[in-house]
């Protein structure tokens, strides 16, 4: 029988991304962060004929199944407005589809799809049952009332809660989407169906099925990342100036896992500029930006209580000489500039709170010089977290916030030890870029492979 002439080759990194762009044009954010992963698995899978003839990596970079929607709803002064839905399906070859909603002004499919397809092999490193997924909205949550997200919400889920299940599919929260959007939309869900299914979402309040330390989790999880990733030199973060980006759950709750490590903050954001406390944000101090925060407060209110830090508007932090940089924002906040700023200040670590926050450039000038940790494997304790609050919605009980913490810190020493596994290679020190995207990538080939065509 003659050989049909694959979609894509992915025997070389270039003739695949040709093969990839091709079929998703437009898609930038998509294209990065396939090309990140590209680069280090095709090289893997080059001569492994079971993976390629079965076209795995192929069918990992196409998401199984994409919805999109309109979503219409009124504001406070009764204007009927507009929205585009969005839920991308991505893999559930390990389990239900699982992955955060994103309500930003900025989202589209393109970075819809870089998430779904990060979240893959994520997912795959936390070592439970879960596939992949992302969703989100061009909403604006930022302005508007209370009243107003309630109205969107619901009416978000009026479209979504037909695409989602405890065992199909199970959506969390994202940029944009806190305790009150995820409250919101599990109310609209119960409404609609008229049943109490606690599994569908997660992240939602203590009292309706929420898991303690879930709001901390993917914060406090990159941190201990950091952690094991400097005691594997003998080293620590204790006494090291961190620099944190963002002011969002992330960053809040990596900034005090530092602080808790004896490490000291002298940054931190939001999509308007940042402060600089040369001096420290000590606990006392972050406990005044998460007030502010919750307030909905910016982060530039920072300096009217601390009169020796300062404010730089329209700025990024990484000009700030610091030990480590966390970035903890957004995708792409660190660009090639940035990134020798860090050097020159003496940067030794980066771990990527964020998602994709390092761009391509940005990325190849840093790996030879710092530790740097991947977002896959460095900010997975946030779904680790939600996984286990599956869990305990499934047994209909809840575990200590002790019992959280030590299983999300045993998750993230995991998934250090797996990068360690696939990251060295000789006597260099460890690659977790192609640790964790080699680790991830053959748990989820493996089921894929186990499940035939
Ligand atoms: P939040 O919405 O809680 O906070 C986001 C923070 O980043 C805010 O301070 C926001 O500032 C800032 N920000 C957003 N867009 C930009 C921008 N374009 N430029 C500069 N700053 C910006 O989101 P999360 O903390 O939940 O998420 C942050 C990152 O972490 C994202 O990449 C997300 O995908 C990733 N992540 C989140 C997880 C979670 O559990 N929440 C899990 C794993 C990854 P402003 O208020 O001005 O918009």
């Amino acid at each position: 029988m003659p050989q049909r002439k694959p979609t894509y080759d992915s025997t070389n990194v270039e003739r695949f991304m040709t093969g990839l762009i091709r079929r998703a044009p437009h898609e930038p954010e998509f294209h990065q962060s396939v090309r990140e992963v590209a680069e280090v698995i095709i090289p893997h899978i080059r001569k492994n004929d079971r993976i390629t003839n079965a076209i795995v990596f192929e069918r990992m970079t196409e998401p199984e199944r994409v919805f999109m929607f309109r979503i219409i709803w009124e504001d406070d002064n009764g204007n009927v407005r507009l929205n585009r839905g969005y839920r991308v399906q991505f893999n559930n070859a390990l389990g239900p589809y699982k992955g955060g909603l994103r309500f930003h002004p900025s989202v589209n499919i393109s970075i819809l799809k870089f998430l779904g397809f990060e979240q893959t092999f994520k997912n795959a490193l936390t070592g439970l049952p879960l596939g992949a997924a992302k969703g989100g909205s061009d909403f604006n949550p930022r302005g508007k009332s209370d009243k107003e997200v309630l109205r969107f919400c619901k009416s978000f889920m009026l479209e979504l809660f037909r695409h989602i299940g405890p065992n199909l599919d199970v959506p969390a929260g994202d940029i944009g989407v806190g305790e009150r959007e995820i409250g919101y939309l599990f109310g609209q869900y119960k409404r609609i169906t008229g049943e109490f299914a606690s599994g569908v979402l997660t992240g939602k309040g203590l009292t309706f099925g929420g898991s303690l330390i879930r709001r901390e989790a993917t914060g406090y999880g990159a941190a201990y990342f950091a952690e094991e990733m400097l005691n594997a030199v003998n080293d620590g973060l204790k006494d090291k100036t961190c620099a944190v980006s963002g002011s969002g759950n992330v960053a809040l709750y990596c900034a005090q896992k530092i602080i808790q490590l004896g490490g000291r903050v002298v940054t931190m954001s939001d999509s308007d500029g940042f402060i600089y406390d040369k001096e420290g944000i000590d606990e006392k101090k972050l406990a005044r930006i998460i007030e502010l925060k919750s307030a909905r407060m910016r982060i530039r209110e920072y300096v009217k209580h601390y009169k020796k830090a300062s404010y730089h508007a329209g700025k990024r932090p990484w000009g700030a000489p610091a030990f480590a940089a966390f970035p903890c924002a957004t995708q792409n906040e660190i660009d090639i500039e940035d990134a020798k700023r860090l050097l020159k200040n003496k940067c030794r670590l980066v771990v990527e709170g964020a998602n994709m926050p390092t761009t391509i450039g940005a990325y190849k000038l840093l790996r030879d010089k710092v530790i740097f940790a991947p977002a896959k494997a460095a900010n997975a304790g946030g779904v680790a977290i939600s996984g286990l609050e599956m869990s305990q919605n499934s047994l209909r009980l809840s575990w200590s916030e002790d019992e959280m913490e030590e299983r999300l810190r045993d998750i993230m020493i995991s998934i250090h030890k797996q990068c360690v596994t696939h990251g060295k290679q000789g006597k260099k020190p460890v690659d977790y870029v192609v640790g964790a995207n080699i680790a991830g990538f053959l748990r989820v080939s493996d089921a894929m492979l186990a499940h035939g065509v």
